[in-house]
């Protein structure tokens, strides 16, 4: 339960909890200060724009009902266990770690080995936690049992790892309970939300690789997901988006659409889906009434996002910018189907199935591309965050971009993840810059 409520950039309680168009949330000052610093989100780097959005008034309610409980375990604890008398020191432990902090962190390591009393106080979880939080945007101490020196020494290794283009090692662990095929996942902190052919949805928590709940409701394929704290909202084949409770996993509402769900978005007000019903959705998160129909693709829509002002979506019928307010068709980006894009701010950074790369102006149409070696094969995957450029494609490579001079920059170099084929690229590449920063 803390761990939903606690924000990944101050690792504190929720103040003010916004949730960006990433469908990620954070404090408003913490966002507010990540904008100033890079204006895109920490958690998937997606860009984000001002205004900010209102407060989530839902998870506000989380922190509110986890505060609560708190105040009930601690006056049980103080029932149970009376007060310990505290170690005597000749210096506050605070001033000496204080001193300490100003040492660059592989000097503190170094001063552990002085004697035991140093080595107490260079393991100290608070000054590692600072040092964690000025180093990294933002960092799961959960994964690291929640030790702050231990992730402070597996983050810079990943850091070196992503400065030197080397992956460190990593594990593979394997989630297993789906009785077909996983047709779409996506992590967000410490869970795991996973579509199936077998109409199921399950969530699962990524430290011990169990499923908490099995969603049961879609009469088809789960083709698309979305989750926050609060909701996970669903599309599949049956022509339903649903919407559920990401803590209890009870169904809350069913969107209908007129043909399979392909994919959707939603943020704290609305939900925006289409598919083979061609019309896109735009839904009120709470009931789920419609309250705008985008009207205007003549093929099966399989990618759309949308930012404070714009739908982009992408259909066989190629790529189409529509107003946000009005649900008005503003124009076409590009006549031909994309395999996959992402938009950041104005510029649109869209893939084909036959490998090729356009970066496509929003608001004017005009397509450049990049400098550099072009992917052979379907590219799955496009991930930005305004400046880079990271791509996946089915030829088996990973490259990586120069967004503002559009150029090609590296590709990864590992041979174990280029050994991996195709669609397992995409994967794992999304969950990579998720952890790399
Ligand atoms: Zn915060
Ligand atoms: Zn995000």
């Amino acid at each position: 339960m803390e761990d939903v409520c606690t924000c990944w950039v101050c690792f504190e309680l929720f103040e003010d909890p916004i949730t960006l168009h990433c469908g990620h949330s954070f404090c408003l000052e913490c966002a507010s200060k990540v904008y100033k610093k890079n204006p895109c989100c920490p958690f998937c780097r997606r860009p984000f724009e001002l205004p900010l959005p209102p407060v989530n008034k839902e998870i506000v309610q989380l922190v509110v009902d986890y505060v609560k409980s708190q105040e009930v375990k601690n006056e049980r604890m103080e029932e149970s266990a009376p007060p310990q008398e505290s170690d005597f020191f000749q210096l506050p432990d605070e001033v000496l770690i204080d001193i300490l902090s100003f040492l660059p962190p592989r000097d503190i390591g170094k001063s552990s080995r002085v004697c035991r009393d140093f080595q107490r106080l260079a393991d100290d979880s608070w000054l590692w936690r600072d040092i964690c939080q000025n180093l990294f945007p933002f960092c799961s101490v959960d994964k690291y049992g929640k030790n702050w020196k231990w992730c402070y020494v597996a983050r810079s290794q990943l850091k070196y790892g992503w400065d030197e283009g080397k992956a460190s090692q990593f594990e593979v662990t394997t989630f297993r309970g789906h009785t077909n095929y996983v047709n779409c996942f996506q992590l967000y902190r410490n869970n795991i939300v996973s579509g199936s052919a077998d109409h199921k949805l399950k969530i699962w928590k990524v430290d011990n690789a169990e499923a908490s709940s099995t969603l049961v409701g879609h009469n088809g394929v789960v083709n698309c997901l979305n989750f926050n704290e609060v909701k996970i909202v669903s599309g599949a084949s049956d022509s339903t988006v649903r919407i559920w409770d990401t803590k209890t996993g009870i169904p809350i509402k069913s969107i209908a659409h007129t043909g399979a769900v392909h994919t959707l978005q939603f943020d704290d007000s609305k939900i925006i889906s289409g598919g083979d019903g061609r019309t896109i959705l735009v839904s009120d998160v709470r009931d789920g009434s419609t309250t705008l129909r985008l009207d205007g693709h003549n093929s099966s829509v399989f990618k759309l996002t949308f930012d404070n002002n714009n739908v982009i979506s992408g259909g066989q019928d190629g790529i189409k910018v529509w107003d946000l307010r009005t649900g008005n068709l503003l124009r076409n980006l590009s006549s031909a189907a994309p395999s996959t894009f992402q938009v950041a701010g104005n510029q649109a950074i869209v893939g084909y199935n036959d490998g090729q790369l356009q970066i496509i102006d929003v608001a004017t149409a005009a397509v450049s591309s990049f400098n550099g070696p072009r992917h052979y094969a379907r590219i799955n995957d496009v991930q930005t965050d305004g400046k880079n450029v990271a791509t996946a494609a089915a030829d088996g490579t990973i490259k990586y971009w120069d967004l503002t001079h559009k150029n090609y920059f590296t590709h990864w170099k590992n041979t174990n993840l280029r050994s991996i084929r195709s669609s397992l690229a995409t994967i794992s590449w999304s969950v990579l810059l998720q952890t790399i920063h």
